[in-house]
């Protein structure tokens, strides 16, 4: 299998080189040349399988220079790090209504079933090549991503991880759970500005030649752990394959019926992840994008165009803050029929003008498969207290914007198909909005937080959570945007 870029298709280079390198030197992203199929005896044989079995399964496909075996050790290393026997276990929350909850791993985020994986595929990938540098992943994170790439890399050989997040964009435990982390080979920094900010800066500093070259004297490559690296979007392709036959093992569907997904989303890589699913055979009717009020995606999806001049709000769903969500570009390059300069003039409309149009009936034609909706903050609070009200079962904001949007779909008549609604965070990572949700007083104290949540839900916290009360912040730096640059350089000397 061979990966081109979305703004270069005459590039072409294998699966570890695309891991290894993040994102193509023009600034495109690297997507397989084409989708391998399972056939749905295939997808139903994966019932027997465990957590891990699946996820390599899924893999093998892309990854030919690994074998299964070396895949399968991959991924047992890193789901062992779940705290459930089944890393993605599905709960069922009523008739044809069940939450994938992805938020077992070591940082209660969704972004630890990748980031479990990827620090091992570079680390594989660069034995593969005979890589004698040092990699020097930078990343720039909304809050979770951040965390979950430092447990990852943390202490693995041969790798040093810099992460730069909004400094007033992230909730406490967000920031907490990064500043306090060991390694040897860690960095945090904050950074002014909202997320975006700190995404353009890091991609402006790694497409920066100067920076490139300088790292390179110094013994180093850069490579990203951000969505855009195609070695965190495929372990999350595993999940939807995972869910979906666990609703077949326990008879609640039949091989072969269709289902709904629906997303919370930011960066688009989650959902992305359900696109690939989908066009490698899995039975999908809808995957339904769930944007808090920064709803770029839910007007993109309705009118064809995306559109950057509006305001962007600070929510109490911090992960989904974005207004450019990158692995976007993927989908656009399968909408414009894999035609990369095509993709590549709409991405520099984006860049210059702040926008760019898709005809909305090749929108409709070519991703009919997508359905879009948003919450804003109240109805996203409403449906925390509702939910809990209602089964007894606590959930973050991210994935209670998604089950606000599925309530709206049906309100709105759709017809009722079962339905996966990914869960992304352990409530207990937002535990002061959570607890104010649920109609009880704010506490100052987001440990005196963790407490009333807990007496009130009845629900234990993560140890990893309590745990960071008495845990020693090693990381202060506030930096503007513009000194990430001399930051990173100084790794160079
Ligand atoms: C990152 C994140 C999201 C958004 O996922 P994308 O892949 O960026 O669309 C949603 N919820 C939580 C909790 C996250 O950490």
């Amino acid at each position: 299998m061979k990966y081109v870029s979305t703004r270069n298709s005459s590039l072409s280079v294998t699966g570890s080189e695309a891991i290894l390198m993040g994102i193509s030197p023009e600034g495109g992203l690297f997507v397989p040349e084409s989708f391998p199929r399972f056939s749905l005896q295939e997808i139903g044989a994966m019932g027997e399988m465990d957590y891990a079995e699946r996820s390599a399964t899924v893999m093998s496909r892309y990854l030919d220079e690994f074998t299964y075996d070396e895949l399968l050790a991959i991924a047992r290393r890193a789901y062992s790090r779940f705290d459930e026997e089944d890393a993605c276990p599905l709960v069922k929350l009523d008739e044809d209504l069940y939450i994938l909850e992805l938020w077992h791993g070591p940082t209660f985020a969704f972004k630890d079933v990748a980031l479990t994986v990827l620090p091992q595929l570079i680390s594989a990938c660069r034995a593969k090549k005979g890589e004698t540098d040092k990699t020097l992943v930078l990343v720039a994170t909304s809050g979770d991503t951040g965390k979950a790439a430092l447990e990852g890399f943390k202490d693995v050989d041969g790798t040093e991880i810099m992460v730069f997040y909004p400094s007033e964009g992230v909730s406490y435990m967000q920031k907490l759970q990064m500043t306090t982390t060991g390694g040897a080979n860690t960095y945090v920094a904050g950074i002014k500005g909202n997320f975006d900010d700190a995404q353009s800066a890091v991609k402006q500093v790694f497409t920066d030649p100067e920076v490139r070259a300088k790292l390179k004297e110094g013994g180093y490559v850069m490579s990203s752990a951000n969505s855009i690296n195609w070695g965190r979007l495929l372990p999350q392709v595993a999940y939807y394959f995972s869910a979906y036959v666990d609703l077949v093992t326990s008879e609640e569907i039949t091989l072969g019926d269709a289902i709904d997904f629906v997303v919370p989303t930011g960066n688009f890589g989650d959902i992305l992840a359900g696109y690939y699913a989908m066009r490698m055979g899995l039975p999908v009717r809808k995957l339904v994008c769930a944007s808090n009020i920064n709803n770029v995606l839910t007007d993109f999806f309705e009118s064809g165009v995306y559109d950057l001049g509006r305001e962007f709000h600070k929510t109490i769903s911090p992960s989904m803050d974005i207004l450019i969500s990158s692995n976007l570009e993927r989908l656009v390059f399968e909408i414009e029929g894999r035609d990369s300069a095509a993709t590549l003039a709409l991405m520099t409309a984006l860049k210059q003008e702040g926008k760019y149009a898709i005809d909305l009936s090749l929108l409709r034609d070519k991703a009919g498969a997508f359905a879009a909706g948003f919450a804003d903050e109240e109805e996203t609070k409403d449906t925390i207290a509702d939910v809990f009200d209602e089964y007894g079962y606590l959930i973050d904001p991210h994935t209670a914007v998604a089950v606000a949007v599925n309530g709206d779909r049906y309100e709105e008549g759709e017809e009722l198909v079962p339905t996966v609604v990914l869960s992304t965070a352990n409530p207990y990572k937002f535990t002061q909005d959570v607890l104010s949700a649920l109609g009880e007083e704010q506490k100052a104290d987001p440990f005196e937080a963790v407490k009333a949540l807990t007496l009130e839900s009845g629900v234990e916290p993560p140890e990893g959570i309590t745990r960071l009360e008495k845990a020693e912040v090693r990381f202060r730096d506030v930096l503007a945007a513009d000194e990430i640059k001399q930051i990173v350089l100084k790794k160079a000397k």
